[in-house]
């Protein structure tokens, strides 16, 4: 029996538009800093779209988002805006 590929080699045949000239997802430094919602974004993403910049600053690779949603759900008020790409652009699943 054919051994099933593991998640990195599944997410590796997704292929994914990049619009860059919109952003989908904006962070609120001043909420997401006073929430703790900055920390929790760093730690809960799948895909590794947020970092922590030495000063505390949130940094957003939005062009890895598989679009889960779970930061939108998570986030405390005001501090995310999150919306799908544009129509033809973001992740394009090939295993559902
Ligand atoms: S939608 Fe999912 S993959 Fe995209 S930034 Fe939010 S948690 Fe990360």
């Amino acid at each position: 029996m054919t051994p099933l590929p593991s998640i990195t080699e599944r997410l590796a045949r997704n292929t994914y538009h990049l619009d860059e000239d919109e952003n989908h997802i904006e962070v609120n430094q001043e909420i997401a800093r006073r929430t703790g919602t900055g920390k929790l974004l760093v730690r809960i993403c799948p895909a590794q779209v947020y970092g922590e910049a030495p000063d505390g600053t949130i940094t957003v690779n939005y062009a890895a988002c598989l679009e889960c949603g779970t930061c939108k759900a998570m986030a405390a008020p005001g501090a995310l805006t999150w919306h799908y790409p544009r129509g033809g652009f973001g992740i394009a699943y090939r295993e559902g």
